[in-house]
């Protein structure tokens, strides 16, 4: 059975850069794991608006043997614990935990974290927004067929200012909480 969708239906997040803060020495705990401001509260705001909120993140650290699953496990005790608290709620994370040279379809650009969600829940993908910071995210949400939208956070202006021909319409905001205003016109 698929999991159920909200009234609004899903939003796909990337996580470092567009909900937390993102390391070049990658986050590898729940204390080096900080909230950006009002990510949270966006959240919270998507699932008050009737939409179901899913996760979609690259964690190659896992590969790289920087943390563990526990330590991954314990960042989004964390998130959803933070999300909950606001009276929203994180309904799927899907994680590629592979590295760059494995060669696997989950690692964006490639699609497979958003394939997986629309399996999870049984919806096609189309007019899906699925928000990011890197170009890898909108790229692997524009060929799962997904709608891209970029925030400036994390990797997001220098994503802003690169971006291909085929990429130059994507809605871009500021953060997380300005796409999210715009999802949730009150
Ligand atoms: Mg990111
Ligand atoms: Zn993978």
């Amino acid at each position: 059975m698929p999991a159920a969708l909200g009234p609004k239906g899903l939003v796909i997040l990337d996580r470092d850069g567009v909900i937390n803060r993102d390391s070049r020495d990658f986050v590898k705990s729940a204390e080096e794991w900080l909230p950006l401001p009002g990510s949270i509260e966006a959240i919270a705001r998507l699932s008050k608006a009737g939409f179901t909120v899913a996760v979609a993140s690259n964690q190659s650290g896992l590969a790289r043997g920087l943390f563990d699953r526990r330590a991954l496990r314990s960042m989004h005790r964390k998130l959803r614990r933070l999300v909950a608290a606001c009276g929203g709620r994180v309904d799927r994370i899907e994680v590629c935990p592979h590295g760059p040279d494995d060669g696997c379809h989950c690692r964006k650009p490639a699609p497979g974290l958003y394939e997986r969600l629309g399996r999870h829940y049984a919806t096609p993908l189309a007019g899906t927004p699925a928000i990011g910071d890197s170009l890898r995210d909108l790229e692997a949400a524009a060929a799962a067929g997904a709608t891209p939208i970029l925030v400036r956070t994390g990797n997001g202006r220098r994503t802003e200012a690169s971006l291909p021909p085929a990429l130059r319409d994507v809605a871009v905001f500021d953060d997380l909480e300005a796409a999210v205003a715009a999802l949730t016109p009150s």
